[in-house]
């Protein structure tokens, strides 16, 4: 291999196993460090010879932790970092190993970007093979429908293109159905122009007035324009005191600087919020806003796709968002619509086009003796949430059965199943939202 192969003890090792949510700490039995396909398709023929459980880590931010194992083989491939911008076609090929921040900065210095999420530190490959929503989602669809093209070192050790051209039904399948077909080496993506300034920023309000804001928010996005992306966050720390914490609503607007200032000014006015950073912006000011939340602490996540924000569903939020001795609690609704629900549920694997956002619950601590209890706890908030969404973002699933990955693809499980058969009979790529082949 051109990468090292790291078995306990070696140097680097450590570092190696670890993924961002600290509440998997793992530790395979081998780590193919990999340098290139050649690697990886070394890694995958000794896995299937071997007959060991596989783990693939690209960027190391599964919130579920399915990017690392106990024994088995772990195909890292964070070290394959790339990002190759062809401005004259407006395509970039990106190494799987590419965070998002990287990615971002190469696009946008030709001037170009395409849909990616909100934190740069989280992987291109994992948020792309499981769909991919950000601030560009709703001009420009989401990142596996701007997926043109990927190569892919299948089960039985084949390197193959997927394309329109090629392997048609394995790209319709890599477009949301995640991890499940085999090792993606290399991806090609159409990318989009950009204006050097946009308008965009946050509005931060006192959790005083939670529902207040949560309703003027679920106004406010109903007849939002493709141009106006619009994310909620929902604060509050650990063990803060009764209304301590503070709920923030991000918004970009991808266009006329004064146009989006016009079509933000009624939120801005409406309410009084305690800080107001709405301003003309860079595309990478925007996308670094959120800041990176920390690798290597302890967090738990729920999340469904709503098809409404409800009054109802404002209730349940408010009423769960309580101060907590031992962990925090993060709440984030997402806009979607746009041009992600212009492609049809069955045009690509990912199945929830017609979702109105994704609502997602999370919590995080730093002592791993407190992880019993905090995650039961947060299981309990999810089972007020969870009736107010139907189905669920595989990227953000956190523990979930057959069952419910067969509920959230839908009417295209059959067809994934059909392709996953084809290309990996022995599931060999099973830690993601599995989709088991035939017997
Ligand atoms: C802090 C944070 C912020 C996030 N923000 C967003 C957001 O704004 N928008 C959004 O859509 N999602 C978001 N997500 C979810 C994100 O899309 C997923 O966590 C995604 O899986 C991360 O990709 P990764 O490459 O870092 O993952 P990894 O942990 O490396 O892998 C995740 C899964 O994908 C599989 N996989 C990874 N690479 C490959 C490959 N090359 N070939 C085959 N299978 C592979 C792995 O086996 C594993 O099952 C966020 C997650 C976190 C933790």
């Amino acid at each position: 291999m051109h990468g090292p192969l790291l078995l306990p003890g070696h140097n680097g090792y450590d570092s190696a196993r670890r993924i961002w949510n600290g509440a998997f700490d793992k530790f395979p039995g081998l780590i193919a460090q990999c340098g290139n396909p050649s690697d990886v398709k070394r890694a995958v023929d000794f896995a299937r010879s071997n007959n060991l459980l596989v783990a693939i880590k690209s960027g190391g931010h599964s919130m579920s932790g399915k990017s690392t194992c106990d024994g088995g083989l772990l195909i890292d491939l964070s070290k394959m970092v790339g990002v190759h911008v062809d401005p004259f076609n407006k395509t970039a090929r990106v190494e799987p190993g590419t965070l998002l921040g990287e990615f971002d900065y190469e696009c946008t210095s030709f001037g170009l970007a395409t849909t990616m999420g909100t934190d740069p530190d989280t992987g291109a490959a994992g948020l792309t093979l499981g769909g991919g929503f950000g601030r560009l989602g709703r001009l420009h669809g989401l990142a596996c429908d701007n997926l043109r093209s990927a190569d892919v070192i299948t089960a039985d050790g084949r390197f193959i293109r997927a394309s329109e051209e090629q392997n048609q039904d394995l790209l319709w399948a890599l477009r949301g159905g995640g991890g499940n077909f085999g090792a993606v080496s290399s991806f090609e993506y159409n990318l989009h122009s950009i204006p050097e300034t946009i308008y965009g920023g946050q509005l931060m309000y006192s959790v005083k007035h939670a529902k207040d804001v949560l309703t003027m928010f679920a106004d406010f996005i109903q007849t939002a324009p493709d141009e106006l992306s619009a994310a909620l966050v929902y604060v509050v720390p650990k063990g803060g005191k009764k209304n301590s914490g503070f709920i923030s609503i991000g918004l970009t607007y991808i266009g006329d600087i004064a146009a989006g200032e016009k079509l933000v000014a009624p939120l801005r006015h409406s309410m009084k919020p305690m800080m107001d950073r709405m301003g003309p912006k860079t595309y990478m000011d925007e996308q670094g806003r959120n800041g990176r939340l920390p690798r290597g602490q302890m967090y738990y996540m729920k999340s469904g796709f709503t098809h409404g924000i409800t009054p109802q569903l404002i209730d349940t939020y408010t009423e769960i968002a309580e101060p907590h001795p031992k962990r925090s609690f993060t709440g984030l609704i997402t806009m979607l619509g746009g041009q992600i629900s212009r492609v049809g549920n069955n045009e690509t694997a990912f199945a929830h086009r017609d979702a109105h956002s994704d609502c997602m619950i999370a919590g995080s601590w730093k002592k791993p003796e407190d992880s019993e209890e905090n995650v039961a706890n947060m299981r309990s908030l999810w089972k007020k949430v969870e009736p107010h969404t139907k189905g669920f973002y595989v990227n953000a699933a956190y523990d979930f059965t057959d069952q419910k990955v067969r509920g959230t693809y839908g009417a295209n499980f059959d067809r994934l199943q059909a392709i996953k058969t084809q290309y990996d009979p022995n599931n060999m790529f099973r830690l993601n939202a599995n989709i088991k082949p035939k017997a």
